[in-house]
């Protein structure tokens, strides 16, 4: 029983429309450790038929037997499997790695057979050793001569241990002395055990064979066996899982050595997360600045206020009585309780007469730390102890102007409802209360006899303690009719910002999301656009025992990688963006840390999406089709 064996196989191609008969009833031995040479006119079927043989391509009639088994119809694991251990390729035009290491091409039958790493470096240096080339392994196989690489070549379909070498015109490429030594290893091989079978033109190649078969015109006229012989030792390895790690190393190789396609690729995806991070975390720093400026202002000041009088409620505190208990509340900073007695006469009083007014002014009596409690700036009087006590008065800035008041070193004097009271300070200005620039101040003991209009305490919380004082404060105030007590508090800041950024949030996730989208439209066009380049690469790939999977997963594991490499990039340049904006509008950058991990997954994510389309055409790739030229 013959090793190779094809009865009646044909081949034809294309539709119905125009078929060409490739093979016609094609009846072949190959025995084992055989050397043939397949000669015949171009066009005649020469590569087809090794493409058969190889298990690259399916005859179309016939049957194809390798040791007695019948060949699978169907690509698949394993056809694959039965190709790489069986077969070593050899090409006209090479096929080789060509912008990696040469020993990667070396290598490359063995990484599809699983073998380990360590292992495939030592199988390949030894089949490199018997070509000699063992001293050319690091070298980019693009850099070396034509002998040079078709004898790299041999040393890929022998480091396998494969039984059979197919060769299809190895020496059509070369030089005669290139092509004198490529045949010199192609009969060692042979002498060795290796079943050689070699497209030629040549007849010195020819002539070199066991024995001659000739195609023309799809048919075989083929001599019968000069002998019997001797028995190969085929020792292929067993077909193992791919190793993670090799499928990664071999990507990145990959990426490397199309180096300016790979940053072009990886800067889309840069640019995509780049923006993504922009706008995510330009988002965290404008909210941190919303916070920062809602709580250096409204956001600290709760007013409570209750009637006066007749209509006040039987159990409201007295003013000195509700600012020490709101004192005691936690989150709160200052106090100040202020009655308001509507509008009286005020004139300022130069020895015992009127000089200016008097004038129908606002009036007050307040306790507690006024300055703080309504954020005001203060003047003080030279000795003053900062406060109003009895027989002193507070001037807004706006009225003192109006008294033609004498400078509070001398310690002028007005009159508020007939009581003459010494200025001892003047209130600039209130960012809480801005109308007290037009209003007095005096201390209770000076207040007017009737009763105040309304009684409000002023609270002024720590940053952020708005909303919880706010909530309690009646009750402490008056635990009996806290309804009594109507609270002012500033709008709860995370219902304000929900609503204020809700629309500029959806509008920038909109807009990144689109972007986005772009970009993965355009890569998955840059992704098919070099498989496409890539077809001769991945149909050797084919040919050397990868599985249709193997192909797409390497396209989605290059690109992914980009997309991870794009997606730090990305992150660093996000950042940086945010930090320029943030210092040149002074603000607080504030980076959030979530955003690390997501931008490297948003990266593989627009890479692995990117791949999709690029990995069909992959798998889809048909050797014997790809690695015709
Ligand atoms: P050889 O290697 O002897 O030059 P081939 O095996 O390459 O011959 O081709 C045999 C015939 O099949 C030729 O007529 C060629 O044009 C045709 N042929 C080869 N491949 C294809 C294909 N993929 N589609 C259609 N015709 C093909
Ligand atoms: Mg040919």
């Amino acid at each position: 029983m013959a090793l190779l064996e094809l009865r009646g196989v044909s081949r034809v191609y294309g539709g119905a429309g125009a078929p060409v008969h490739a093979l016609r009833d094609v009846d072949l031995d190959i025995e084992l450790g055989e050397f043939v040479a397949i000669v015949g006119p171009s066009g005649g079927g020469k590569t087809t038929l090794l493409s058969i043989l190889g298990c690259l391509d399916a005859p179309t009639g016939g049957t194809y037997r390798i040791d007695g088994e019948g060949v699978p119809a169907r690509e698949g694991a394993a056809l694959t499997a039965l190709r790489a251990r069986t077969f070593g390729f050899i090409f006209q035009g090479f096929h080789l790695l060509e912008q990696r290491a040469a020993r990667d091409s070396v290598e490359l039958g063995l990484l599809y057979l699983g073998v380990p790493r360590a292992e495939r470096a030592r199988r390949a240096a030894r089949a490199a050793e018997t070509v000699g080339m063992a001293d050319r392994l690091t070298t980019t196989a693009a850099l070396l001569s034509g002998g040079q690489r078709q004898r790299l070549a041999i040393a890929r379909a022998t480091a396998t241990g494969a039984p059979v070498v197919l060769a299809d015109e190895p020496t059509g490429n070369l030089d005669s002395a290139s092509g004198a030594r490529v045949m010199a290893e192609l009969q060692r091989l042979h002498r060795e055990g290796t079943a050689v079978v070699v497209v030629t033109h040549s007849a010195e190649v020819a002539a070199l064979a066991d024995r001659v078969v000739q195609i023309a015109d799809g048919r075989v006229s083929a001599p019968p066996a000069r002998q019997n012989p001797p028995v190969a030792e085929g020792t292929a390895p067993r077909a193992h899982r791919l190793r993670t790690g090799d499928v990664v190393r071999d990507a990145a190789a990959s990426l490397r050595s199309r180096m300016r396609q790979s940053l072009a690729l990886g800067l889309t995806v840069a640019l995509t997360v780049g923006l993504l991070v922009t706008t995510l975390g330009f988002e965290a720093s404008a909210r941190a600045q919303v916070d920062a400026t809602f709580d250096a202002h409204a956001n600290r000041e709760v007013t409570v206020s209750w009637t006066a009088g007749s209509d006040a409620p039987p159990h409201a505190p007295e003013p000195a009585r509700a600012v020490e208990a709101l004192d005691a509340m936690p989150g709160v900073s200052a106090v100040a309780v202020v009655r308001d007695y509507g509008e009286l006469s005020v004139g300022s009083m130069l020895g015992g007469q009127t000089v200016a007014g008097p004038y129908a002014v606002a009036v007050h009596a307040a306790v507690g730390r006024l300055a703080v409690a309504t954020d005001a700036e203060m003047r003080w009087a030279p000795h003053a102890d900062h406060t109003v006590g009895k027989g002193e008065v507070l001037v807004g800035a706006a009225l003192a102007a109006r008294l033609q008041l004498a400078p509070l070193a001398d310690a002028p004097v007005i009159e508020v409802a007939g009581r003459e009271l010494v200025v001892t300070g003047i209130l600039e200005s209130s960012a809480r209360l801005p109308e007290l620039a037009g209003q007095v101040i005096v201390s209770p003991d000076d207040a007017p006899d009737h009763e105040p209009n309304r009684n409000r305490a002023l609270i002024m919380t720590t940053p952020g303690a708005a909303q919880q004082v706010g909530t309690r404060v009646a009750r402490v105030l008056d635990a009996f009719q806290p309804e009594q007590y109507s609270v002012e508090r500033p709008a709860d800041p995370r219902t304000l910002r929900a609503e204020v950024q809700e629309g500029v949030r959806v509008a920038l996730i909109g807009f990144t999301g689109l972007a986005a989208l772009v970009a993965v439209l355009s890569l998955a066009n840059s992704v098919a656009a070099a498989v496409g380049a890539r077809r001769a690469e991945l149909g050797l790939r084919r040919a050397l025992g990868a599985r249709a999977g193997h192909l797409a997963g390497l396209v989605i594991t290059e690109t992914g990688l980009l997309g991870a490499a794009g997606g730090v990039v990305g992150l660093f340049a996000g950042f940086a963006a945010i930090l320029v904006f943030t210092v040149l509008h002074r603000w607080m950058p504030v980076f959030d840390l979530r955003l690390a991990p997501l931008a490297v997954l948003a990266g593989c994510v627009i890479g692995c999406a990117s791949a999709v389309v690029g990995a069909v055409r992959a798998a889809r790739v048909r050797p014997a089709d790809a690695l015709r030229q």
